[in-house]
């Protein structure tokens, strides 16, 4: 275990072809039933042994249990129809068949209590847990009972709230909440975002994330990051907000986006999960780009909180591909602890 530049994965991993389609996002799964539970824990297992043999210190589920990272959290709340559908607009940016907020919602039981307890037995490195955060999840639904985004925010929040502290009692390390819709939504992001975010990460002990970023590698994506411009910079609207905030660590894209680097010295003071990994191509890349990556960002950030990661999950890439990133990724963050060795 890496203390100084620790290297981590945003989350999702390609899940083996038994058990869900490859290369695609909210694949079906290929099994039912206990052979499904079983294959599920098993797939884990593999994403588990993969990180660690990668070189990850923080290792997260890979997302092997899910089937998609908002949308299963939501099947398990009460308040929400699933068979009751409607088309909307994601992230302002493509339309999706969702479930429909028709009651009060509320959490039944917990979520993913059982399979982080799962990740914990296999590890004794620190792991990282991933939620839906809350504007992200009011993103991703049609609302015909609150008619209000903010107060159906703040509901979501203390649902993940009571999942978060759930999680962190079963032993995990870092809770991190994953707010792709904080790149989209700016007006809302000041407005309740932030204090959303804060009341789903109150009162925990767990180091906590928030994870901004560009999306997955699809099509979608890539054709809104064509409309933005040679320079990205959403991040300045919300990192300033983000630097005053409870939460720790923030998660943003950095290689191969178009973001400005100089942008993370909005957040001086919090930890920074830096991706150097472009998840949208399959090129591998070399540690030494890797190096240079996280080289960069050290004029904004100091050593001992930058931590190597990805810039999104790699689910929809080849799983020989996003195995092959981890190793560059960790190759690349020995090679600057070397260079930082050397200095000290
Ligand atoms: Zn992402």
């Amino acid at each position: 275990m890496n203390t100084l530049l620790p290297v981590a994965s945003v989350g999702s991993l390609p899940k083996p072809s038994w058990l869900a389609k490859p290369e695609v996002l909210w694949s079906p799964w290929e099994l039912e039933g206990a052979a499904l539970v079983e294959g599920k824990q098993d797939a884990l297992r593999i994403a588990v042994q993969e990180q660690r043999r990668r070189g990850v210190d923080i290792i997260s589920d890979g997302e092997q249990t899910r089937q998609h990272f908002v949308t299963t959290f939501i099947e398990h709340l009460e308040g929400v129809d699933f068979e009751n559908r409607e088309t909307v607009r994601i992230r302002d940016r493509y339309d999706a068949s969702v479930p429909t907020v028709v009651g009060a919602v509320s959490r039944k039981q917990p979520v993913f209590l059982d399979d982080a307890k799962f990740l914990r037995a296999q590890t004794d490195q620190p792991i990282k847990w991933a939620l839906p955060g809350p504007m992200t999840m009011i993103d991703t639904l049609s609302d015909r009972h609150y008619k209000s985004r903010e107060k159906l925010a703040w509901e979501f929040a203390t649902i993940l709230n009571q999942e978060a502290k759930e999680l962190e009692a079963a032993g995990v390390d870092i809770i991190q909440f994953d707010e792709p819709a904080f790149n989209v939504f700016f007006d809302d992001v000041a407005d309740w975002g932030v204090a959303a975010l804060e009341r789903a990460a109150e009162g925990l002990r767990a180091e906590t994330v928030v994870h901004i970023c560009y999306g997955y590698g699809i099509k979608a994506n890539n054709d809104w990051k064509a409309t933005l411009g040679a320079e990205w910079r959403q991040y300045e609207r919300t990192f300033p907000l983000i630097q005053k905030s409870s939460i720790d660590i923030v998660s943003l894209e950095s290689h191969h986006s178009h973001v400005p680097t100089d942008l993370v010295e909005l957040i001086r003071g919090k930890k920074v999960m830096l991706g150097a990994i472009d998840v949208a191509s399959e090129q591998i890349e070399t540690p030494e780009e890797v190096a240079d990556t996280l080289r960069k960002a050290l004029q904004f950030v100091d050593a001992d909180k930058l931590i190597a990661s990805t810039n999104c999950g790699m689910a929809p890439l080849p799983r020989d591909v996003a195995y092959g990133k981890l190793s560059a990724l960790s190759a690349g963050a020995a090679i600057l602890r070397a260079e930082l060795g050397e200095q000290a």
